[in-house]
């Protein structure tokens, strides 16, 4: 989508640190990491969040989440555990709508999910 910062991250047109890419999806290093890794994970479709996922289809939408797994198993967080997180709107805070999946690992992480 025209203007989508996370679509012309995923076109190339805005520079990042690629992780992994295949057909649906691109994983990329966040620019403000939260944990000692911190990746996202987006789908290459343009929907604004998790609320529009009927606009993806069951394998683009199942990509986001395979790509995340794959994520973990590339930069090494597998074995100790990971968290993924997705946020929708404005009560979760999020702050680029495209479609987004945040893996974060690599240290001990808070219980608490809010
Ligand atoms: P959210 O607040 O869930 O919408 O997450 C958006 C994430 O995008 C934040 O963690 C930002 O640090 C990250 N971010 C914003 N701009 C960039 C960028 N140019 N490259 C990488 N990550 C970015
Ligand atoms: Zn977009």
């Amino acid at each position: 989508m025209d203007g989508c910062l996370f679509c012309m991250i995923a076109s190339g047109e805005i520079p990042s640190r690629k992780v992994y890419e295949d057909e649906d999806t691109y994983a990329f290093e966040d620019i403000n990491p939260q944990a000692k890794h911190h990746v996202l994970v987006i789908s290459k479709k343009h929907i604004p969040d998790v609320a529009h996922c009927e606009d993806l289809s069951d394998g683009q939408l199942a990509a986001c989440l395979r790509t995340c797994a794959k994520v973990a198993e590339q930069v090494g967080i597998r074995e100790n555990g990971y968290r993924v997180v997705t946020n929708c709107g404005q009560d979760a805070c999020q702050s680029v709508s495209h479609l987004h999946f945040h893996v974060l690992g690599g240290q001990q992480m808070s219980g608490k999910m809010v």
